[in-house]
């Protein structure tokens, strides 16, 4: 079967944007990362940036009704995406899935899997780089310059917090994985160890994207 549909699920700091851009060039659809578009929306003042920023910011999930208007519009502005997309932090509760059901049905989904210790050391040493947009792990929590494009313009995200990273795992663990058992019936979710390094996970999805 050809994959074209595809959803990429995970804890914060799982790995879901690496391999996002992974997937993006190796099944060749177009790719929406629903919290990097709230942040850009944010960033631009929009009305749907104005609305989601508190949410955000506390490490609360977005609501239901605001997220599933940005994902249904972003589906329809382009006839592109008819034949396939991958969505990256989307659906995040069951109710965002059951719309999407609706719309458009996804063929594949993968879960990567990373316990909650490890997650806390990633999201305390993530940082984004305001210059280049690329997200890097540093070593030293004091390093601002930018190991892609060596500006000093490194900074954290506000929702890595530890605080606000407790709530969104809270989130995740309550509202998330009931989505586990609501893909495993359909016969489409795969699970992969999100605590190999991100080639070995992304020679794994190549695997099951191989085989399915
Ligand atoms: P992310 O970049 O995927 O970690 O998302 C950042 C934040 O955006 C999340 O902590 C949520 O507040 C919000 N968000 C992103 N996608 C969703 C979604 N599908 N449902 C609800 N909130 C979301």
């Amino acid at each position: 079967m050809t994959v074209s549909r595809v959803l990429l699920l995970g804890p914060p700091a799982s790995g879901k944007g690496t391999q996002a851009r992974h997937l993006t060039a190796l099944v060749n659809v177009p790719c929406l990362g629903t919290g990097k578009l709230l942040r850009s929306e944010i960033e631009k003042g929009t009305e749907v940036g104005k609305q989601a920023e508190q949410f955000i910011s506390n490490g609360e999930y977005v609501p239901d009704q605001l997220i599933m208007d940005m994902v249904k519009s972003w589906l329809n502005e382009d006839p592109q995406k008819s034949d396939g997309w991958l969505l990256d932090g989307f659906p995040r509760t069951l109710p965002q899935a059951e719309a999407l059901q609706e719309i458009s049905q996804p063929d594949l989904v993968i879960a990567l899997d990373v316990p909650k210790e490890n997650l806390e050391r990633r999201i305390l040493m993530r940082r984004e780089c305001s210059s280049c947009h690329s997200t890097v792990a540093v070593e030293n929590s004091e390093q601002v310059e930018c190991p892609v494009c060596n500006a000093e313009t490194l900074t954290s995200r506000s929702d890595d917090a530890i605080e606000s990273f407790k709530v969104r795992y809270a989130n995740y663990k309550e509202l998330t994985t009931p989505l586990f058992d609501y893909y495993t019936a359909k016969g489409i979710l795969r699970n992969i160890d999100g605590t190999q390094s991100p080639d070995k996970v992304s020679a794994e999805i190549d695997q099951i994207i191989n085989q399915f």
